[in-house]
Parts: C-alpha cells; structure tokens; sequence
C-alpha cells in the first residue's frame, strides 16, 4: 500500500524513560512518526512545534501534570482536534479524570497490553487520519479508497499521480477546513521537504485538471491569503 501521505505523527508524554521508549518503539514499528517528551511542558512544546496526530499522554508527570495537559489543549482552537489517550496506573484514576471533563478522547489503565495500547492510537486515527489507516474517504461524488490506491469520481475512474493523491487525501481527511501552503508541505510532501510554497499551487492545478477531466464542479476552494480547502 503506497503512503496517502506522510506517516501519522505520534506524540508520546511519559517521564519514566524505559516506558518511553518501548512505546515508541512499538508505534514505530507500526510504522508511525513519534516525537517525545518527559514532561507536561515540554508536550506543550512539541505540540506547538509540530501539531500531532494522537498523544499518548500520561498522567503522572513532572511539573505540569497529564490532566493539566490535556485540559489546556483541548482548551485551544488549534489543538482541540488532536486525540489524546491518557495513561493512569489505576482505574480510580480513569473515574477522576472523566470526573474531571478534561476532554480526554480515551483512557488506558497500566499497566496496559502494548497490543491493545496500538488498536486505541488506530481507532483514533481513523477519526484524525482516515486515510493513514486505509480508510475509503468520500468527498460528493468523489471517492478515495487509501488501500487500493483508486480515486473514483462519479462512476469514472481518475488517473493521479502520487503526489496528488496524497494531496486529494490530505484534503478529502478534513472537508471544509482550510490548508495554509506550509501545512499542505508538511503533509503531503513530509516535514523534511524544504520545498517552495509553489510546489504546492503547481500540484493543486494538476489536481483540480484531473479532477475535473470528465466534468463536474471543481471542488477545491482557493482562500485569499490563507490557502486551500476542500468544499
Ligand atoms: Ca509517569
């Protein structure tokens, strides 16, 4: 199966450094991104740096704490969306921090199998990153099917290259939200690409050319001085 775009990006909260690393470990096995960190400020940070796709957060840190975490950024606009799984070491913890509303989107008690650990950060990037997982993403009469690799519009099928596939996912994963040029490099062309911000327009017209080949309505929407949506 050729990448939808680049790997989802994991972010992994714990301060004890053994659990750390057999978590990223494990998650890069599955073939994930992973960044660390072995305190609540320092997730903070690297989630601004660069926004993730899951967080395994843990609930006991140093300084800042993994509830304090995961309240301030499902506090903010921008990181709302990003899933977080909280790691406690009891199940009265679990009670207290859904008590608590800090908007967790799952919970795993320690000490927990890595096997199911791995199904919980999947199941939430099929919500974040539909595609990343092999989902059929459907846009109108658009359809994308990641595991295949085929792009359907109507009942014709469309020949892309795989950088507009990746791009048509990246907008199909998130319908109506609007894509600034950096981001669209970051996703689709991967973090390491320093590559202008044309590249990105040179393969939106390719998109929209194939997309519209046997007619229909051009989907993408170009915002002034922001970007690119879909619909
Ligand atoms: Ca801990």
């Amino acid at each position: 199966m050729m990448a939808p775009s680049r790997a989802p990006l994991v972010l992994v909260v714990e301060d004890e450094e053994a659990q750390r690393e057999v978590l990223a470990y494990n998650l890069e096995a599955e073939g994930f991104d992973v960044s660390r960190a072995a305190d609540g400020e320092e997730a903070l940070d690297r989630v601004a740096e660069m926004p993730p796709d899951v967080i395994v957060l843990d609930w006991m840190l140093p300084h800042v704490s993994g509830i304090e975490v995961c309240r301030r950024l499902k506090l903010k606009p921008e990181t709302r969306g990003v899933p977080i799984i909280m790691l406690s070491a009891r199940s009265e913890e679990v009670d207290r921090v859904r008590g608590l509303e800090t908007g967790a989107d799952d919970y795993v008690v320690k000490p927990y199998s890595i096997v199911e650990l791995m199904a919980r950060v999947r199941a939430q990037l099929r919500r974040s990153r539909p595609a990343s997982v092999g989902e059929v993403l459907v846009f109108e009469d658009i359809r994308l099917d990641a595991e295949t690799h085929r792009v359907t519009r109507g009942d014709r099928e469309l020949k892309l290259g795989p950088t507009e596939f990746r791009l048509l996912a990246t907008l199909m994963e998130k319908p109506g939200r609007v894509w600034t040029r950096e981001q669209l490099l970051d996703r689709v062309w991967g973090r390491e690409a320093f590559l202008d911000t044309r590249t990105v327009d040179v393969h939106v017209g390719r998109l929209r050319k194939a997309l519209g080949r046997h007619g229909g309505e051009d989907p993408i929407r170009t915002v002034r001085g922001a970007g690119y949506a879909l619909g």
